[in-house]
């Protein structure tokens, strides 16, 4: 596992081998197919030391909302379950997660931290901090993508078509089968800590007083989280939508794509787990390849260009992610007149002069869950109708991260970056408001799949026949 790890900061002179190693879950929350987590148990064997995991859920401002916490917090009992099968404890705690992880650094003696990869700013920021209160070593290691980040490009790429060869070319090295995750290799030393998930639950509740109902979602099988569920999800997208998936993944109706981005985004599945199986699946018809390509390409291309986007880029989440061409346009036309005006509220509460548009705000707020089309739709709408395009794309983050459940995902920046910013595509024919940047309307959503019955689905009948008859 070394060849996913970087060492973040040396440890002291004075740090013993044998002192516990401990690993921090902060994007990857699983047991099975977890490099840091193996690699941090390769640290404890080669010093005989004890090993164990912390998760630190950080403060209020900093929260998801409460619909992805609750989420991430029903998966996690059956993961301390797992990891204490295995002599290995977890120590759950709350608040800044510097502070807290220096303070139980010093507390077990651990000489070692291991912990995930994670471009975005808050991660990077509490590491760094995490530096100057310990004398610990730190080592980062990219779980999340099949051939690690900083690996596959040391720069910003430009587009799929620049990472796509780049990744490719490293796949046969970290495209493999992992190893089993094995028992620590010596007994916790002191007290082994007994997880208090109620004052989690409140803690999460109390930081949303008095939130509106629908921030938490209905409980179904498309919001049942954890490690088990993610890999019964991969086998049901594998037996019966990976046939046909490279022809119906672009079409919100058949909702034929995967679905499994909130369980990747919260790392109860790996995604070198999904590819693998999606190779391995016995395939009999005659496109399978096909099928299995388009899989591949997003699952690995277009979901590690995200995270190349959120390394290289500082400002991933801002204009200040455009390319020369792109924000030249947007500058150009920023004083267009819009037909349409929204303020966020009006948006987040659906109500646009346009049934589709409000269709897919539904899908997002009452399923946690939007098609991958009518997500790029839905965002390049937002560009359309808003005052300036840094409204535009401060509301599609604010919406996107608020309410879907794969929400806070470098995937999430990169999507919102595409629509708004043209990040990752090329210039098209000009037109106001978006000048040269990707346009889409409905006329295009009726000629790929059947929008109106997307909006019946999703916004009612009513919305439906006015959606209908209005062309
Ligand atoms: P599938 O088509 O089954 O693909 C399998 C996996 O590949 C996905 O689960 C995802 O991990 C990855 N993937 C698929 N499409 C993309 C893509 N375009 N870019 C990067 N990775 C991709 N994805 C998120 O995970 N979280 C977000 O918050 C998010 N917000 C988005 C916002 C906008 C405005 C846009 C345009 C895209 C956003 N995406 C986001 C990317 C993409 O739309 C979703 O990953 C995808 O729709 C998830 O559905 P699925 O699991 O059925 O995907």
């Amino acid at each position: 596992m070394r060849g996913r790890a970087r060492l973040i900061r040396k440890a002291s002179d004075a740090v013993r081998d044998s002192a516990p190693v401990l690993h921090w879950m902060r994007r990857e929350f699983r047991c099975s197919d977890n490099p840091g987590l193996l690699f941090a148990r390769e640290l404890a064997a080669s010093g005989k030391a004890p090993l164990g995991v912390v998760i630190c859920l950080p403060e209020t401002k900093e929260l998801p909302g409460l619909r992805q916490l609750r989420f991430l917090l029903d998966g996690l009992p059956p993961l301390e379950t797992r990891l204490r099968e295995l002599g290995i404890p977890l120590f759950l705690r709350i608040g800044p997660p510097a502070d807290e992880l220096g303070k139980l650094l010093r507390e077990t003696g651990a000489g070692t931290l291991t912990t995930d990869f994670d471009p975005l700013r808050p991660a990077q920021n509490h590491v760094q901090r995490l530096c100057s209160l310990t004398d610990a070593a730190i080592w980062e290691v990219d779980s999340r993508n099949i051939v690690p980040c900083w690996l596959a490009s040391d720069k910003k790429e430009y587009m799929a078509r620049t990472i796509r060869p780049k990744i490719h070319r490293r796949l046969p090295e970290f495209l493999l089968e992992p190893p089993r995750l094995l028992p620590a290799p010596k007994p916790w030393p002191g007290p082994v800590p007994h997880t208090d998930w109620a004052r989690a639950l409140t803690h999460a509740a109390t930081a949303y007083p008095a939130p509106p109902v629908n921030w938490i979602l209905p409980a179904d099988r498309n919001t049942l989280p954890g490690e088990d569920e993610a890999q019964r999800r991969l086998r049901d997208f594998c037996t019966h939508r990976l046939h046909g998936y490279a022809l119906n993944r672009n079409d919100p109706v058949k909702d034929a794509s995967s679905r499994l981005s909130p369980w990747l985004h919260f790392g109860f599945l790996s995604s070198l787990r999904a590819a693998l199986a999606v190779i391995d699946h016995p395939a009999d018809w005659p496109d399978a390849r096909d099928d299995k390509d388009a899989l591949l390409e997003e699952l690995i291309v277009r979901r590690e260009l995200s995270d190349n986007f959120c390394l290289y880029e500082p400002g991933y989440d801002s204009l200040d992610a455009c390319a020369n061409w792109a924000r030249a346009t947007l500058d150009k036309h920023r004083d267009d007149r819009r037909a349409f005006l929204y303020d966020r509220d009006a948006l987040e509460q659906g109500r646009t002069h346009q049934p589709l548009w409000n269709a897919a705000q539904r899908q997002l707020v009452d399923t946690g869950f939007l098609h991958g089309y009518m997500r790029m739709y839905w965002a390049k709408k937002i560009l359309e109708w808003s005052a300036s395009p840094e409204e535009a794309l401060a509301t599609v983050i604010a919406l996107n991260d608020r309410w879907s459940l794969d929400g806070m995902d470098s995937n999430g920046y990169a999507g919102a970056a595409w629509s708004v910013c043209g990040v990752h595509d090329r210039g098209w024919a000009e037109r106001p408001v978006y000048g040269t940047i990707r346009y889409m309307n409905s006329n295009g959503a009726r000629r790929k799949f059947d929008a109106t019955e997307y909006v019946r689905c999703h916004a009612g009948p009513e919305q439906a026949e006015q959606f209908a008859v209005r062309r």
